[in-house]
C-alpha cells in the first residue's frame, strides 16, 4: 500500500484544478496585459480567479495581488510594513517563535542589516501564544505584528480573531500567513481583523509556484519586483494565468467541501492520535483540539525521526520529521524546541498530514505500521536501552 500522508509539504493536484490549468494553457494563452482580443480573454480569466479567491476569503477582487507562491507573499507584507514603518521611525516588529523560515528569516534579515527590533512571543507547552505576552510587546514603534494562522509542523491554530481586533484597535498593521488554513479551515478576513494575509496553491490541491496576497484596501503595498505595471503595479512580471486559474479552482472546490472534509479528517486525526498515544512514551506535539482538523505529530523518545521516516517509507508511508524546508539538516525544529521539548525528544518527531483524499484504509495501514516500526528502531538503540534502564533503577 502507497500512502502519502505529507499533505503539509504539498498536495496532489486536484482534477478540477488540472482541467483549469489545461484549458487556460491551451485556450487562453494571451498576456492579460495586450489591448487585443487573446489579451482581452486572458485579462478576463485573470479577473474571474481574482474574484474566485476574493469570494474564498470574503475580500474585495482588487484586494487580492497574486504572487509566485506563499514565501513571496510573506515577504512582501512583512518588507512593506518594514519600508513605511522604517520611514516613520518606527523599527520594531512583533511574530511568533514558531513561525515558518519565510517570516523568520525576512525578519532575521531586518534585524541584522535594517537595525530593527524583534520581538518572537513565546508559544505554550500546546503551541499557542497568550495575547497578554502580545499586548506587553506592542510599543509606539511597533509597525507590524506578523502572526501564523496555523503552524505548518504541529497545525496548532492561534487566537486569530483576538490577535487581529487587539491590533486593530492599536492600528498596527496584522499580517497573518495563512498559508496552511486557507482551504482546511474557514478563512474570513473581515471577520477576523487582518490586513494582509498570505496563500499558496499547492498546499489545497492547486498548483505549485503560485500564490497571493491580500492586502485590504487602503493598506499600503510595496513591490519586491521592479518591471511591468501588472497587478495594479504591486507586482511586476506577466502573470501564471494557467496556475492562478489552476489555484482558483482549487481553493473554490476546498472551501465548497470543507463542510464534509473538515469533520471526516478529524475524524481519522483521532483515531491517529488515540492509536499512537498508545505506543509507550509517545508525545503528541501541539494542542489536541485547536489544530488542523489533518495534522497529527508527535515524538518517540528513543529514536530518531529520519530513521524513523526511511523504514515508513520502505513499508509504503510518506510522512514528514518536520517542515520540508528543514528536513535534510539534523537541528531539531525550532517548533518542537520552542514547546518546550527537549533536544533528545525533540529529534524524534514525526508529522502525519492528511488530505481530503485519506481514506480509511489509509489510516488503519498506518495505525499498524507505525508501532512495529518504532519497535524495531528502539530495539537497536542505545538511547532507548539507556532511558528503560534508567526506568528500572528509578523503579528499584
Ligand atoms: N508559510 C507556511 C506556514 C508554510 O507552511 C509554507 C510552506 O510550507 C510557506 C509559508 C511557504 O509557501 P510556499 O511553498 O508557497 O512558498
Amino acid at each position: 500500500m502507497q500512502v502519502y500522508f505529507d499533505n503539509a509539504a504539498t498536495t496532489k493536484l486536484s482534477a478540477r484544478a488540472r482541467e483549469s490549468m489545461l484549458r487556460v494553457s491551451d485556450d487562453i494563452f494571451g498576456n492579460p496585459s495586450s489591448l487585443h482580443a487573446f489579451g482581452q480573454a486572458a485579462s478576463s480569466e485573470l479577473q474571474r480567479a481574482r474574484e474566485t479567491v476574493a469570494r474564498c476569503l470574503n475580500a474585495a477582487p482588487r484586494e487580492i495581488y497574486f504572487t509566485s507562491g506563499g514565501t513571496e507573499a510573506d515577504n512582501q507584507a512583512i518588507f512593506t510594513c518594514a519600508e513605511i514603518g522604517a520611514a516613520k521611525g518606527k523599527k520594531h516588529i512583533v511574530s511568533t517563535a514558531i513561525e515558518h523560515h519565510a517570516v523568520l528569516h525576512c525578519l532575521e534579515q531586518l534585524e541584522k542589516e535594517r537595525g530593527f527590533r524583534i520581538t518572537l512571543l513565546p508559544v505554550d507547552e500546546s503551541g499557542v501564544i497568550k495575547l497578554q505576552d502580545l499586548e506587553a510587546a506592542v510599543c509606539d514603534e511597533t509597525c507590524l505584528v506578523t502572526v501564523m494562522f496555523a503552524n505548518n509542523e504541529i497545525g496548532t491554530i492561534q487566537p486569530v480573531e483576538a490577535v487581529g481586533r487587539f491590533c486593530r484597535g492599536k492600528k498596527i498593521p496584522f499580517h497573518c500567513d495563512a498559508v496552511q488554513a486557507v482551504g482546511h479551515v474557514p478563512v474570513d478576513v473581515k471577520a477576523l481583523s487582518i490586513d494582509y494575509l498570505s496563500l499558496s496553491g499547492h498546499k489545497f490541491h492547486g498548483p505549485k509556484g503560485v500564490g497571493a496576497l491580500y492586502a485590504r484596501q487602503g493598506m499600503p503595498l510595496r513591490s519586491l519586483l521592479l518591471g511591468g505595471a501588472q497587478e495594479r503595479n504591486r507586482r511586476a512580471g506577466t502573470e501564471n494565468l494557467p496556475a492562478i486559474a489552476g489555484m482558483a479552482a482549487a481553493l473554490e472546490e476546498a472551501v465548497s467541501e470543507l463542510g464534509e472534509v473538515g469533520p471526516r479528517l478529524t475524524g481519522y486525526r483521532e483515531k491517529l492520535i488515540n492509536g499512537l498515544l498508545n505506543v509507550q512514551r509517545s508525545h503528541l506535539n501541539g494542542d489536541r483540539a485547536r489544530r488542523l482538523p489533518g495534522n497529527v505529530n508527535f515524538c518517540f523518545e528513543g529514536l530518531e525521526g529520519e530513521s524513523l521516516l526511511l523504514l515508513l517509507d520502505h513499508r509504503g508511508v510518506a510522512a514528514s520529521s518536520g517542515s520540508a524546508c528543514t528536513s535534510g539538516s539534523l537541528d531539531p525544529s525550532h517548533v518542537l524546541l520552542a514547546l518546550g521539548r527537549p533536544h533528545e525528544i525533540a529529534h524524534g518527531s514525526l508529522r502525519l498530514t492528511l488530505s481530503r483524499y485519506t481514506t480509511q484504509e489509509e489510516v488503519d495501514y498506518t495505525l499498524a505500521v507505525i508501532p512495529a516500526v518504532v519497535d524495531y528502531l528502539r530495539d537497536i538503540s542505545p538511547v532507548w536501552e539507556r532511558i528503560m534502564r534508567e526506568e528500572q533503577e528509578k523503579a528499584q
